[in-house]
This record gives structure tokens, C-alpha cells and sequence, in this order.
């Protein structure tokens, strides 16, 4: 069974796709750590995120190796540097550019053909990744909700947190390759009054059904 999720920024969409593929046995693929990692590529060689060439030419060379619990790129440990500030404010540039969708786009297909099943989670899965898969679902949350949980995770101030998610949603969703959009065919879950463990069990109620 391939699971597709899809969802904005801090809807709590990594921790519940891992949760479901390790209920189900199956693995599990985070998209935006690879849009991530590729963006700390181009900041490690020093290209500007908005050169859309420069970012091109890095983005054909770099060795990406996206695990669950470690990312490399190009030999480099980069499994907390992604997740930090640099990396989070420039990330929707390099994501926003066509050539680099399609190469990682094709990683990520060729990740489930090798597979055959799997939960994958990012802001195109439904609509462009895999359109076909067996389960689509939207996650989101109210943003207020979403940046409370971010600073319950990893700290700092609730509005300023708000505001750079806001900011990144508006990015997703209003580039012009693949923006973040809701599929007619994903159900959507919305997680502001739900617990972690709610999510999860509602998601496999449906893949049982
Ligand atoms: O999921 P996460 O917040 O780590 O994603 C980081 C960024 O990667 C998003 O803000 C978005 O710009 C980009 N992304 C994307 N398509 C995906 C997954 C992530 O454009 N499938």
C-alpha cells in the first residue's frame, strides 16, 4: 500500500507518517528533508538560493542520502543543519525551482518502484509525486496551533514562529511549480483539536477500510 500526505508547514505531518509506516511496516519518506538537504548543499558551495541556474548545476551534483534518522550531502552529516534557520528560510527558494523539483520528484518515485509500498509526506505527494497512491490525505492545522507546537518541540516566541510558518506557507502556495493545493481526491484532516495519537489511529482506520 503507498500512502500519500500531504500538508503545510508544522501540521505535524512528519511525526504521524513515521507513526503510520512503522504501525504498517513499511518505510517511510520525508520529501522536505530532501528539499532540505538539497538547499543546505547549495548554502555549503555558497550559491545564492534565488540563482536559479546556480542552484540548478549544484542540485544535478550533489550526493543526497535522505534516511530516516540521518541525512547526508555529499559525505557531510547534515542531519541537524537542516533543520535550522539558515536552511528553513531559504528552503522554499530552492523548492520554488522547476529543475529541482523534477530531479527529486524522480528520486522520490524511484524510492517507491523499489519499494513497492511506503508512506510518503510532503506538499505535492497527492496532487504531482503520486497521484495514483492507494491513500491521499491532507494534514493541517490552524497556524496558531501549528506554531504552538513548534515552540513546544524545539522552542522560541509563538508569534515570531506564526509568522515565519505563515510566511512559508504563502511561499508553497503560491509558487508556480507544484504548489501546496489540496487534491479533490485527499481527505483532509485537520489536527488542531487532535492528538498525535488520534491522527494516527484515524489514518489507519482507513487504510483498513
Ligand atoms: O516538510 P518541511 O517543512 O520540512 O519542508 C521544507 C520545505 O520543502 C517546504 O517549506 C517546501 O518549500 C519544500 N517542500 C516542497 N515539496 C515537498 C516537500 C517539501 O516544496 N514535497
Amino acid at each position: 500500500m503507498i500512502i500519500a500526505i500531504d500538508g503545510p508547514a508544522g501540521a505535524g505531518k512528519s511525526t504521524v507518517a513515521r507513526r503510520v509506516a512503522d504501525e504498517l511496516g513499511v518505510d517511510y519518506l520525508d520529501t522536505g528533508a530532501m528539499y532540505r538537504a538539497a538547499t543546505f548543499g547549495v548554502l555549503a558551495r555558497e550559491i545564492d538560493p534565488a540563482d536559479a541556474h546556480a542552484v540548478i548545476k549544484v542540485c544535478g551534483q550533489l550526493e543526497l542520502d535522505v534516511g530516516v534518522d540521518r541525512v547526508v550531502v555529499d559525505g557531510v552529516d547534515a542531519t541537524s543543519a537542516i533543520r535550522g534557520p539558515k536552511v528553513t528560510s531559504a528552503v522554499s527558494s530552492v523548492a520554488a525551482n522547476p529543475q529541482v523539483r523534477s530531479i527529486l520528484v524522480e528520486l522520490q518515485r524511484a524510492w517507491v518502484r523499489n519499494r513497492g509500498a511506503g508512506v510518503v509526506e510532503g506538499r505535492d505527494i497527492t496532487t504531482v509525486v503520486l497521484p495514483d497512491a492507494d491513500l491521499k490525505l491532507f494534514v493541517t492545522a490552524s497556524p496558531r496551533v501549528r506554531a504552538e507546537r513548534r515552540v513546544a518541540e524545539s522552542g522560541g516566541d509563538v508569534d515570531a514562529v506564526e509568522a515565519s510558518i505563515a510566511e512559508r506557507d504563502r511561499r508553497d502556495e503560491t509558487r508556480e511549480a507544484s504548489p501546496l493545493s489540496i487534491s479533490s481526491e485527499a481527505v483532509v484532516i485537520d489536527t488542531s483539536e487532535m492528538s498525535i495519537d488520534d491522527v494516527v489511529a484515524d489514518i489507519l482506520l482507513r487504510v483498513q477500510g
